[in-house]
């Protein structure tokens, strides 16, 4: 039979027209149609200054693993200053090329680029720096991508190719000047305090050390876990609220807990980043220690997450941007988070994220390794499972199951206890199936950064968190903008004011009154 194979026997019950397309016909178009679109890729490639010695085997092997990206009007597909490892052709469509003059003007559009046309051809060689924000014109471009590590794995690497590329370097090294008189300072060191943040802590500084209480007002429960509560308070006579984290001093000491509970104090009170919450005092009684902290009124990660199911991609990226900030400040200084997990990622009144609950943060030297096993079981590396002791990594780890959650509403790793749970963390990523939900640049991220063996992972490589900000599920992503949040957040939400808990579930208030503990363990507090 030469036509269309049917599992079936259709019959006609009316008059019917039909139209038949004979097998030879459909291959040979379907031939015909990815030859011309080879032919086209390779003429595309072969246009391109630092491909144009490659002999033609090389450059079929290139054609073969172009990707083809989608961008709309308006969305970036790199930014100026962004380093990357992408080079870019278009096969359909304009993009506009844009470069900031100075640092307080809108970038001025300085060409535009159309079908043939190509850009980032110096990432195939080395890190590049882009000199210029590509911005699609108009909805539906298409975009020809390969990045440096295809590149090195099915063509080669610079160094093997040199000889083809000669003609390029020279160029490459001019280039090179200009690039390393362009690398922009860190920003990173701790940010001086705001003057708004200035004004509370003055104001929370006339406070006595016991009896928090007299001078606030409770408004409602923001959440509960064994250690007590997080209320959140408004100071008496003024539009001014915090969240209390109120914590059982006896609960504590039962479950020897006191090391934990000093080292988050500690920790939140040295921290100075828009993407830590800021710690404004502490108090103690004989029943409590209570942390008087910034209060994030968009409510928990987690609940939003429950409600939607899963966030899309967008979204995704810009979670996973608001806790990379978090943890590059940290790492820098030597402090390890060790509990992500969205029940500890809460969002402020811009939607911009904040870490939350640093209860088994710890502040280690470098090099220095830790041995306390601690975490959530669906986001503990292996080396914690396996008592191999751990560093900053374990971090990279539960961003990569992060990301996964986010993006799918379940974490990769999931068993019906915590021990099987623990066997399937074992097992590893490697060899699972992602679900369809994450696309293919998501699952080559988090696939770098649950590596099992921690010095592989991304993120703790030479060039450390850097690879995740570069990685290219972030290309074109604004992390200037975030920095200095201007970039407007997906998760923004309404808050009618320093009150407004409705982004927060019920709880049913707390009746029995723990004993008094008086050890002496809180005298920091
Ligand atoms: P658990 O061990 O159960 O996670 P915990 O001791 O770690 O409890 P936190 O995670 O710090 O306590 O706080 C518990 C919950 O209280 C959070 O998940 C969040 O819903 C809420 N919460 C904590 N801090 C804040 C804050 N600054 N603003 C608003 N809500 C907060
Ligand atoms: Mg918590």
């Amino acid at each position: 039979m030469n036509v269309l194979l049917l599992l079936f026997f259709p019959s006609a019950v009316s008059k019917v027209r039909t139209w038949a397309l004979d097998r030879e016909v459909f291959q040979n178009i379907m031939r015909r149609t990815a030859e011309t679109r080879q032919e086209q890729h390779r003429n595309f490639l072969r246009s391109v200054p630092l491909l144009e010695n490659l002999p033609e085997e090389k450059l079929s092997k290139m054609v073969d693993c172009l990707e083809v990206e989608y961008y709309n009007k308006g969305e970036y597909v790199i930014r100026e200053g962004e380093e990357g490892s992408t080079f870019f052709i278009i096969a359909q469509g304009k993009v506009k090329v844009t470069q900031m003059s100075d640092a307080h003007t809108a970038p001025q559009t300085i060409n535009t680029l159309q079908r043939g046309d190509y850009f980032g051809e110096k990432a195939l060689i080395s890190d590049d720096v882009r000199s210029a924000n590509i911005v699609a014109d108009e909805n539906g471009v298409e975009c020809l991508v390969i990045d440096r590590e295809t590149f090195d794995q099915t063509v080669g690497t610079f160094h093997e190719l040199q000889k083809y590329l000669q003609g390029y370097v020279a160029t490459l090294e001019r280039d090179d000047k200009k690039r390393h008189g362009r690398k922009s300072l860190s920003r990173h060191q701790s940010q001086p305090l705001s003057p708004d943040v200035v004004q509370l802590k003055d104001l929370v500084s006339a406070f006595p050390s016991s009896r928090p209480f007299d001078l606030l007002d409770s408004v409602a429960t923001l959440g509960v876990g064994g250690f007590g509560r997080v209320e959140l308070v408004k100071v008496k006579d003024k539009d001014v609220t915090f969240a209390l984290k109120v914590i059982k001093k006896k609960h504590v000491v039962d479950n020897r807990q006191e090391e934990h509970v000093h080292s988050e104090r500690k920790i939140l009170a040295e921290a100075r980043s828009p993407f830590v919450v800021k710690l404004y005092r502490t108090f103690k009684d004989n029943k409590y220690v209570y942390m008087l902290l910034e209060a994030c009124l968009g409510g928990e990660i987690w609940s939003l997450l429950r409600d939607r199911g899963s966030f899309d991609e967008s979204t995704s990226k810009f979670c996973v941007a608001c806790v990379t900030e978090a943890f590059d400040y940290l790492h820098r200084k030597g402090v390890l988070y060790r509990d992500l997990k969205p029940e500890n990622l809460m969002l402020d009144t811009d939607g911009y994220i904040k870490l939350v609950d640093f209860g088994f943060a710890k502040k280690i030297r470098c090099g220095q390794k830790t041995w306390t096993f601690c975490g959530t079981p669906e986001y503990v590396a292996p080396e914690i499972i396996l008592n191999q002791g751990h560093s900053l990594s374990v971090d990279f780890w539960s961003l990569g199951i992060l990301v996964f959650e986010l993006l799918t509403g379940s974490p990769p790793f999931c068993g019906t206890d915590q021990m099987m749970t623990y066997t399937f963390i074992l097992k590893g990523i490697e060899k699972m199936d992602f679900p369809r939900k994450i696309t293919k640049r998501p699952e080559d991220l988090i696939r770098k950064l649950c590596r099992p063996n921690p010095s592989e992972r991304l993120g703790n490589l030479k060039n450390g968190i850097t690879d995740i900000k570069k990685h290219r599920w972030f290309n074109g992503f604004n992390w200037e903008g975030l920095k200095v949040r201007t970039l407007s957040s997906p998760l923004k939400r309404e808050v009618s004011g320093p009150t407004d808990h409705r982004y927060f579930d019920s709880y049913a208030p707390d009746e029995d009154s723990p004993p008094d503990e008086f050890s002496g363990w809180d005298v920091d507090f």
